[in-house]
């Protein structure tokens, strides 16, 4: 008799074993809402630094960690493009967008030039709703390899053309990039908008709020390429959180059931480009502010919830020393309250007006930087930067640093250069390098991304989790 019920037992536990293999097998992690963040030239470094940065401000050890560095998954990856180590923000969004190798200076496109589908697809295709949120031009190279396919990311005519086709719901970003004419950004496609479908927006609160299927949301006043740097933003200036919070507000509206969303900190790229510090740091601050909404809706959905982190590459190759010692004093960089670009504009403007006298320029260096105040200036450095003055701001020799976004005033640099030398930070190039670079998985199926190596794996892995599969091509 015993002998008989064990033999039940063995074979229930069995069938039960099968039943729950088949269940399990069946039920593969479904993400229902993805935030996927990307921070452009955010490598390791400028992540830790801010976190150093932070700190230095007298921020508690809570509060100045980043909200992603906890993440239960996180890791490097590599970010190199189908045509060079050292990858571009096409190519490499290119990677992160679709899952497989660019040309540099490419979108959407494989090294043979044959278009690839992206997340935004798999979206599409399974029912997701989705929005494209970034801080710099919603026509930029990052947002656009999630729906455009081209072999020149700066043919602003058809990428333009291109963005208004994109199969998403709600676009953000601070402008259209018009290379026809440069200023203001993106009043000549407002029209044509129209036309494409789309309800367009100047106002956060408003697009949040709307009922259309087709919101695209830009800056207040298009006078800008980018939204203000987060280091110059007065009260009531729009930042990437209030695109965020629109984004998410407008989708959790109109998409209960599962939405896709990318979010850019575009603008971390063009502060590194810049050699900017500060501003870069401060800028990955003002991301995070965007993690953090991300975070708020998870603890509301924790089961149904993913959200990513990567780095698309690294600028600048940063360095959290230098000088051959061991050292780092983040104390002469927390000062600086403008970045390069107003610096810039405020030294022109007084060059202009007749007010560039000596005492003035220091003055204002004083002010937004801290120097000859909390940050010591020595007279050898006085000297240095009187030169300068003397040669570039007053006799216009050599007075402009030109970087990939900016024409800024040699001044500005050198007195920026001089802050980041007395913290021991130095910097490699002001364009981007082949360094590994992060990434931080938290939520549901964040657990198959621990083997991630290489910037093809992370869409690879967040299509499986939405139902579909990359690579794909078109
Ligand atoms: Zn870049």
């Amino acid at each position: 008799m015993m002998k008989k019920l064990l033999v039940v037992i063995t074979g229930l536990s069995a069938m039960i074993a099968v039943s729950f293999a088949i269940t399990r097998c069946e039920s593969q992690p479904e993400a229902k809402y993805v935030f996927y963040f990307i921070g452009d030239g955010m490598g390791v470094n400028q992540v830790r630094g801010t976190e150093i940065y932070n700190t230095t401000m007298g921020l508690s050890p809570e509060e100045a960690k980043l909200s992603f560095t906890d993440f239960p998954v996180q890791g490097i990856m590599c970010s190199y493009s189908g045509t060079s180590y050292v990858t571009d923000s096409a190519a490499a969004g290119t990677a992160l967008a679709t899952g497989i190798k660019a040309r540099n200076d490419q979108v959407g496109l494989n090294v043979e030039e044959k278009p690839h589908a992206s997340l935004l697809d798999i979206a599409a295709e399974q029912g997701y709703k989705s929005a494209i949120v970034s801080n710099v031009a919603a026509n930029h190279a990052t947002p656009t390899v999630f729906f455009a396919h081209q072999t020149n990311r700066k043919d602003y005519e058809d990428i333009t053309r291109q963005t208004l086709e994109a199969n998403t719901n709600f676009l953000a970003g601070a402008s259209l990039i018009d290379e026809k004419d440069n200023a203001p950004f993106g009043e000549r496609w407002i029209e044509n908008a129209k036309e494409y479908g789309w309800s367009v927006f100047r106002n956060s609160s408003e697009a949040a709020a709307s009922d259309s299927d087709k919101v695209l949301l830009l800056g207040d006043t298009l006078a800008r390429e980018t939204l203000r740097y987060a280091i110059d933003c007065h009260e009531g200036d729009i930042k990437l959180k209030d695109y965020t919070s629109a984004a998410i507000e407008y989708l959790e509206r109109k998409a209960p059931e599962k939405f896709f969303m990318m979010i850019e900190g575009g603008h971390i790229d063009y502060a590194l480009h810049n050699n900017d510090l500060a501003s870069s740091f401060v800028e990955i601050n003002d991301m995070d502010e965007s993690v953090k909404l991300a975070l708020e809706f998870y603890k509301r959905h924790p089961k149904e919830t993913l959200i990513v982190v990567v780095a698309d590459h690294e600028t600048g190759g940063l360095n959290l020393g230098g000088y051959n010692s061991y050292e780092l004093h983040m104390e002469n960089i927390i000062h600086q309250r403008s970045s390069i670009e107003s610096l810039t504009s405020q030294l022109r403007h007084l060059r202009a007006t007749g007010q560039g006298s000596w005492e003035r320029v220091k003055a204002l260096l004083q002010e937004q930087l801290g120097l000859w105040g909390p940050v010591e200036v020595t007279p050898e450095e006085e000297k240095m930067l009187r030169t300068t003055y003397q040669r570039s701001f007053i006799e216009g020799r050599d007075n402009r640093v030109i970087s990939l976004y900016a024409d800024n005033e040699r001044l500005a640099y050198d007195a920026i250069m001089l802050i980041t030398k007395k913290a021991y930070i130095t910097w490699g190039t002001m364009t981007h390098t082949g360094a590994p670079v992060p990434y931080y998985v938290m939520g549901v199926g964040a657990e198959s991304f621990a083997d991630v190596r290489d910037n093809t794996h992370i869409p690879q892995r967040i299509a499986k989790l939405m139902g579909g599969s990359l690579p794909r091509t078109e």
